[in-house]
């Protein structure tokens, strides 16, 4: 008998492909088990077997598998399955969905580059003979390539032992370098080892009688070390003595104090063995947690619509620690991991060891670690954290999945495929594992409420803040009426730098959000007109004042800015429009006594930069803060009252369906920064545009109003969740080949489909990194048959991909979110 595997390679091939094995082999072999397999001429992959079996492929002759990879599956069933909805779902291959769900370094191929982990000290005598020479290969080379590896031992074997040496952590994957993380070192204090005995301490206290100042500060670090274990940094020391540095200083210098430096390492848990215990929920988190629990005995997805700071994140403390004490895993789906190392310390302070966090960022070996935790059901990652990319860890007793966040818009995966809504995907994830999922938001999406009004979801509502704060008190300001009037600074309005001003005298802090990076999107020269362009994208650059650079934001490319216009040559250069250093400047200049800080994407480039702006606006080391919509995410400033919306027109004009929603997620988002833990919020507006309905909804909390609004929209103009639609882009250097395509392929569908097809259309920026687009967009009504639709759209696309004249245009779908 012979027999077969059929593989999932990780690239876009519609079908899987077929090697050849022998009996022993398929008796060993069970799907989910990786291969090293040769392909093509000289290419080697790993692929994961599909199926076992015996009917030779009919069109090629089976090649022999190198290798077998693991000893046991490192994929389950449901994960299969899932993937296979997804490939489905998302109009992609299971190449690519395979390629996106396991860490890059299970899939080592023959061009991936490989290096010495740097960072890592062992003996080497502990390697065997064949990872030796291979180490011993990368001591002399700074890198090889993994065909290159086939020189040095022998070919079958390379994937084997470069796996090994991954587990080993001695060797690294190139493309995945990440700075070093350099834990913040914060200085802490205890009282000197000879006053802990009380007696000297009295004696301690007598001496420094005639120095009110340091004896207090001594008294005060006492009573801090009586009441806490936790170490003591000084500025806690400095707030409850009332003593100034100096003194602290004086008492280090004569040894009365010791001072030690801790390291704050934010994201991996230091072992603090109690974990604190659960708070008690108030009545209103109460009742959401158990109106939760009725809807998930009736097995239905669950949307809590709690408003900001309305304690949601405590209702899913409770209901992860019901999951975990059942046994099972619990998954904490959110939008961007990067900005929830707050989230992150709350969850490890309540379950300590079990929480384990998931990111593509993190590095090679971080990943296979937590991979392998949930694989083996290990306690250690019974809670998992992450950001999309943790839908694909290898679950098999999920019992609960929470999206928090859940009308996030980075949720979608955009580029490169499967082009997967991650909160769908979880759904669909939790339907395979018949487990419970929730979702949570105070700004729930149109499709999440609408689902609730037909009935297919639970509903659960928490509608005021925690500790009954009032929501932010709301002020549209009109800028029309400011300019006229003549009392502007800059872009700020009397109005605002009358709240800023009021905020800074009595030590509060505040937040000034501008969804836009950079000094000004346009430079223009006011004598003939001409506005830079970047010469790969239709857009025009951007001005970045720290560098004085021109930038595009698609696709980096910069140049320094000129002295004077380059088409005219006359000095009359000007810039329109305003970005957040723009705002961080002038902030600086009317209030020069504030600490301003700025958070946005040119200042959170390295892995923890984010932590290090949160962390400091956190401890009041600043007074203001200027941000893009990283601001909006989920943070929790106890000091931050007056939020202030530089400019709300932006968003509202934005060129797409879901504009106006966004727009209301927004600024109801970072509004609710304002006012979360003592007193009212406040929140100014700034518009030239104060009627505009959904700045209105905003202003008055009003989503009920802006969800009918928005619906009465999508209905009229066929969009989701009415309809649903599928957009299909082009892409290709050469302008008229784009257009030919793109119009044979809508003609094609129009021939086989007689929905409703828009386009081929620019979108509104046509061209990026030298790239042309065009859209075709597809409206299929819910009667309408999703499956069959896409099956005549991916036939009319191999006809398409058999016309040689196309071949080198992309054709990209994305489903439901385009
Ligand atoms: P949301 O996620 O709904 O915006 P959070 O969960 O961040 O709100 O809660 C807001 C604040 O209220 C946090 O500082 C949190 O610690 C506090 N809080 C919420 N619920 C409780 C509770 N039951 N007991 C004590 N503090 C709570
Ligand atoms: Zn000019
Ligand atoms: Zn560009």
């Amino acid at each position: 008998m012979q027999y077969f595997i059929n593989v999932i390679l990780p690239i876009p091939l519609e079908k899987l492909f077929t090697y050849s094995i022998s009996e022993t082999e398929a008796h060993f072999l069970l799907p989910g088990m990786r291969v090293a397999v040769p392909f093509g001429k000289s290419k080697i992959y790993t692929g994961l077997v599909y199926t076992i079996h015996t009917e030779p492929p009919t069109v090629y002759e089976a090649k022999e598998i190198h290798q077998i990879l693991d000893d046991y599956p490192i994929v389950n069933k449901v994960q299969l399955k899932h993937w296979e909805w997804i490939a489905g779902y998302y109009m992609c291959t299971l190449g690519e969905v395979f390629r996106s769900a396991v860490p890059s370094a299970f899939l080592l191929e023959s061009e991936t580059l490989i290096i010495k982990n740097e960072r890592i000290v062992f003996d080497d005598s502990e390697l065997q003979d064949d990872e030796f020479l291979v180490y011993d290969a990368l001591c002399h080379q700074s890198s090889l390539k993994v065909y290159e590896v086939g020189a040095i031992i022998d070919r079958k074997n390379v994937l084997p032992v470069l796996n090994r040496l991954l587990l080993k952590n001695i060797i690294v994957l190139k493309e995945e370098i990440y700075e070093q993380y350099k834990p913040k070192l914060v200085r802490h204090v205890q009282l000197g080892k000879a006053y802990i005995d009380e007696k000297n301490l009295e004696a301690l206290l007598a001496s420094l009688s005639r120095a009110p100042k340091q004896s207090q500060v001594v008294l005060a670090l006492f009573q801090l070390q009586a009441t806490t274990k936790k170490p003591i940094n000084i500025t806690d020391l400095e707030l409850s003595s009332g003593g100034s540095k100096a003194v602290i200083k004086s008492l280090v210098d004569k040894g009365i104090l010791e001072e030690y430096l801790v390291k704050t390492d934010r994201v991996s848990y230091e072992g603090n063995a109690e974990n604190e215990s659960l708070k008690s929920l108030n009545t209103y988190q109460q009742s959401a947690l158990e109106a939760i629990l009725r809807c998930f005995e009736k097995n239905k997805v669950t949307l809590l619509h709690g408003v900001t700071s309305s304690g949601k994140t405590e209702v899913y403390v409770d209901l992860i620690e019901k999951c975990i004490n059942s046994g099972n895993q619990a998954l904490y789906l959110l939008p961007e991991i990067a900005l929830t190392t707050q989230l992150i310390a709350r969850l490890q302070e309540y379950f300590g060891e079990k929480v384990a966090v998931y990111h593509s960022k993190y590095s090679v070996h971080e990943r296979i670690e937590v991979w392998n935790n949930v694989l083996e059901k290990r306690t250690k990652a019974q809670i998992v954290i992450g950001a999309r990319s943790a839908l694909f860890l290898p679950f098999s007793k999920l019992g609960l999945v929470i999206v928090d966040e859940e009308h996030e818009g980075s949720f979608k995966q955009f580029d490169p495929a499967p082009r997967y809504h991650a909160r769908d995907a979880a759904i669909v994830l939790a339907k395979l594992h018949e487990c419970h999922i929730l979702l949570g938001s105070a700004t729930p999406s149109i499709e999440s409420f609408y689902n609730v009004q037909l009935g297919k979801y639970g509903y659960a509502q928490i509608d005021r803040r925690y500790g009954n704060v009032l929501m932010p008190d709301m002020e549209l300001v009109d800028l029309r009426d400011e300019i006229r009037k003549r009392r502007m600074k800059g872009h700020f309005s009397e109005r605002l730098q009358e709240e800023i001003r009021n905020t800074l005298e009595v030590g509060e802090q505040g937040i000034l959000f501008q969804n836009r990076r950079g000094y000004a999107p346009i430079v223009e020269c006011t004598t003939c007109g001409h506005a830079p362009q970047c010469p790969n994208c239709d857009v025009s650059l951007t001005y970045h004042q720290n560098n004085k650079q021109l930038r595009c934001h698609y696709c980096g490319y910069h140049m320094a800015l000129q002295e004077s216009c380059m088409a005219c040559g006359s000095a009359t250069l000007d810039t329109k429009g305003f970005g957040t250093e723009q705002v961080e400047q002038e902030l600086r200049a009317i209030f020069p006594e504030a600490r301003v800080g700025r958070m946005d994407l040119d200042t959170t480039r390295g892995k923890f930069a984010y932590e290090k702006i949160i962390t400091a606006f956190e401890r009041q080391e600043l007074d203001l803060l200027v941000g893009t919509q990283m601001l909006s995410k989920g943070l929790d400033f106890r000091n931050v009252n007056l939020v202030g919306i530089m400019n709300a027109d932006a968003l509202l004009n934005f060129p797409d369906y879901r504009a106006h929603e966004r727009s209301f997620q927004l600024l109801t988002q970072v509004a609710g920064r304002a006012g979360r833990t003592k007193k009212r919020g406040r929140v100014i507006i700034q518009t030239y545009n104060p009627q505009h309905h959904i700045l209105k909804q905003v202003a008055s909390g009003d989503y009920a109003n802006m969800y009918q609004d928005q619906l009465f929209e999508r209905e009229e103009f066929k969009y989701p969740p009415i309809n649903r639609i599928i957009k299909i882009t082009f892409k290709h250097k050469d302008y008229n080949k784009l257009n030919e395509a793109a119009d044979w392929f809508a003609k094609s569908i129009r021939n086989v489909w007689e929905g409703e097809v828009l386009g081929p259309e620019f979108p509104a920026i046509a061209r990026i990194r030298n790239q042309f687009l065009k859209n075709i967009i597809i409206k299929i009504p819910m009667s309408g048959s999703l499956s069959k639709t896409k099956n005549s759209i991916k036939r009319i696309e191999k006809s398409f991909n058999a016309i040689s004249h196309f071949k080198s245009v992309r054709v990209i779908y994305n489903v439901d979110h385009i």
